[in-house]
């Protein structure tokens, strides 16, 4: 699911001051999207409890679904084939929302009772089902799904003066349009959708579409086949009066398949090209990641009346303002991340958003790597942390807004990726996501973040616990001080500092890419930071006139700070040099304490001889009156640091 929130805001921040000021922005069509998103924040209050019994296995479902666009009703059936997964099974239960009636149940042709209850329908089986057992239930239903629930599960609207139905389950509204077991642990494993609506409308779905025929002289009747195992969120029909675009995408061998797009009418020459566009990120991301994993069926897109996109199995449902390569590129790769290897819990929903956000960062270095790829990855960061707290990990499922947090969900997500990604490498890290994808206890089922890190871990020989606690279970971020000392070109000294957003961790140990620059020269250097106030010692072979923390965005950090050359002291420590230049004497003042030795270079780095005329605590006096008019490097040294100060002598 992609929703405007994030964009909002980073398209707020690329109008700041920063150093992508020249060239163009990323572009967008925010304006209208989030006009529409709006709307449908407000109805993000849906929480969800279930006590249903879970004593089966789903296998099957077929839907055979009335509807029509311009009524908020339904009225359909859905049979069930099932596994007993209890000793004693004799009643099965599915979620349905209490304001649908759950007209009468069938179980081999017998008619059984069904009691609904709350959320919740009973029925009797008549009988006790044997474990693993396949057996098979039909429950007629009917009435107006709830209006008010998550991000709107069964809603009707307009293009134009034509009415539009869509669906849009995630995250627990699967059961306010069909009686569904509304969980993240049990896949179906394939579904037949028949749709029932009133001539002159197309309808779009899961799978490959089978045909359509009439049913009465008002109806039409759409067939919809889906073999892949499918989360019940993932379930979803629209129905108006859809023009058809279909493409083949040509992959090679198991990778080549349709790709299906219903669109409004009177949008398809806007939305066609953005559809083009993403053929090559279909095949950048296939290169990643493996072939698209529905590719026995197809892909898609279905414009519907939301702000945002939603990725529904083989079938992404798009607003009609929302055709951008970016909001493209992020339902897409929810094919991978999300329906193939869909999150087991809400609670690590951030496998389903962050990675799909990252798959559109990595969009951006596929196609603009100079220049859209460092503006995303600044955008994040900056949205990251323009507020101190908060957890990729939800904390709190039984809130909507929690959990599609656009900051925490999806962008901190994405950004603790891109981390990993230079902690690991880009072997490591890519062959673990694809070990992931493929690992047959995940496929095509649910992960948790525990399986995700055990990958990462196998594919870089890294222990990532600290990592995984500090970035995923934690909150917060670093800010860094970096004092360099930067006069020596065979002892460059950078001293690192952190402190942090928030309280929950007590220090971020990371790998930290800095650039230092000097004489026309610079160099990368990877700091590896255990502690704070560490001192690393650098032979640059230059001096350093400037220095770059993270100039590639890899790291989430904020309010960083440089201090270059005489402002490397802690807060309160001084030492000064006077006159400065000198001539016959130098006075340094000081309050670092007890003095261990003092040597004098010249710029070429030779030891000159250091006439030390008195040393009291806070001062020492040189004389240097023996010395020849130039520049030279003072470095006097204490018990816990030296510090070096330039001064001359002229006469
Ligand atoms: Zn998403």
């Amino acid at each position: 699911m992609k929703i405007c929130f994030t964009l909002l805001i980073l398209a707020i921040l690329l109008s700041a001051t920063h150093g992508f000021s020249q060239g163009p922005a990323l572009p967008n069509t925010l304006g209208k999207v989030c006009a529409s998103e709006k709307q449908n924040a407000s109805l993000l209050k849906a929480s969800h409890t279930t006590n249903l019994v879970n004593n089966y296995d789903l296998k099957y479902h077929r839907f055979r679904w009335l509807v029509d666009p311009a009524q908020p009703s339904i009225r359909g059936s859905v049979t069930s084939y099932f596994v007993s997964t209890a000793p004693d099974m004799s009643s099965i239960q599915f979620e349905l929302a209490s304001v649908l009636s759950a007209d009468s149940a069938y179980h081999h042709n017998f008619k059984v009772g069904v009691i609904h209850t709350g959320n919740l329908i009973t029925i009797g089986l008549g009988e006790i089902i044997p474990q693993g057992s396949l057996d098979s239930i039909t429950v007629y239903y009917h009435g107006n799904p709830p209006q008010d629930n998550g991000f709107g599960s069964f809603s009707n609207g307009k293009h134009g003066s034509v009415p539009v139905l869509w669906t849009l389950s995630e995250p627990y509204g699967a059961s306010d349009w069909w009686p569904s077991k509304n969980d993240l642990e049990d896949k179906i494993d394939s579904i037949d959708v028949f749709v029932a609506a009133p001539n002159g409308n197309k309808v779009a779905s899961n799978g490959v579409f089978q045909g359509e025929e009439a049913y009465g002289p008002n109806l039409t009747v759409s067939h919809w086949k889906h073999k892949y195992p499918i989360a019940s969120y993932l379930i979803a029909i629209a129905v108006t009066n859809y023009i058809v675009y279909s493409k083949d995408f040509i992959g090679g061998p198991g990778n080549t398949f349709p790709v299906r797009n219903y669109l409004y009418p009177e949008d398809s020459a806007r939305n066609i090209p953005p559809i083009i566009q993403l053929e090559p990120i279909i095949g950048h991301f296939s290169f990643l990641f493996g072939n698209y994993p529905f590719a026995l069926e197809k892909y898609g897109h279905c414009e519907f009346g939301w702000g945002g996109g939603m990725e529904h199995q083989t079938m992404t449902f798009i607003g009609d303002s929302s055709f951008h390569i970016e909001i493209l590129s992020h339902e897409l790769a929810h094919q991978w991340f999300g329906d193939k290897v869909t999150c087991g819990s809400w609670h690590d929903i951030w496998l389903n958003e962050g990675f799909a956000t990252y798959c559109a960062g990595l969009m951006y270095e596929f196609i603009s790597p100079d220049h859209f790829w460092p503006i995303w990855k600044y955008q994040n960061v900056s949205y990251i942390t323009y507020a101190p707290g908060g957890s990729v990990y939800c904390d709190d499922t039984t809130n909507v807004n929690r959990i599609f947090d656009s900051r925490l969900s999806y962008s901190k997500g994405a950004m603790v990726l891109n981390q990993l990604r230079w902690m690991m490498g880009d072997s490591a890290f890519f062959a673990g996501l694809r070990n992931y994808l493929h690992d047959p206890a995940l496929s095509y089922g649910y992960a948790l973040t525990a399986d995700f890190k055990a990958h990462m871990e196998a594919s870089s020989g890294l222990n990532l616990e600290e990592y995984f606690n500090n970035w995923i279970y934690k909150e917060g971020y670093p800010s860094y001080t970096i004092r360099c000392a930067p006069d020596d070109p065979a002892d460059i000294v950078l001293t690192v500092s952190q402190t942090q957003s928030d309280p929950s961790v007590s220090f971020f140990g990371m790998p930290l890419p800095v650039v230092l620059k000097g004489e026309n020269k610079d160099t990368l250097v990877v700091l590896q930071n255990t502690f704070s106030g560490q001192e690393f010692h650098i032979n640059t072979g230059f001096k350093v006139d400037s220095v770059k923390f993270d100039p590639d965005y890899w790291l989430i950090s904020a309010h960083n700070q440089i201090i270059l050359g005489e402002n490397d002291l802690p807060e309160g420590k001084h030492l000064r040099l006077q006159p400065n230049p000198a001539n016959d004497i130098l006075t340094v003042e000081h309050n670092l304490g007890k003095l261990k030795n003092v040597k004098i270079f010249d710029l070429s780095g030779k030891e000159q001889k250091a006439i030390i005329e008195e040393n009291q605590q806070q001062r020492l006096v040189l004389n240097v009156n023996r010395m020849i008019p130039g520049t030279y490097l003072l470095q006097v040294c204490f018990d816990q640091k030296c510090v070096r100060r330039k001064f001359i002598i002229s006469r």
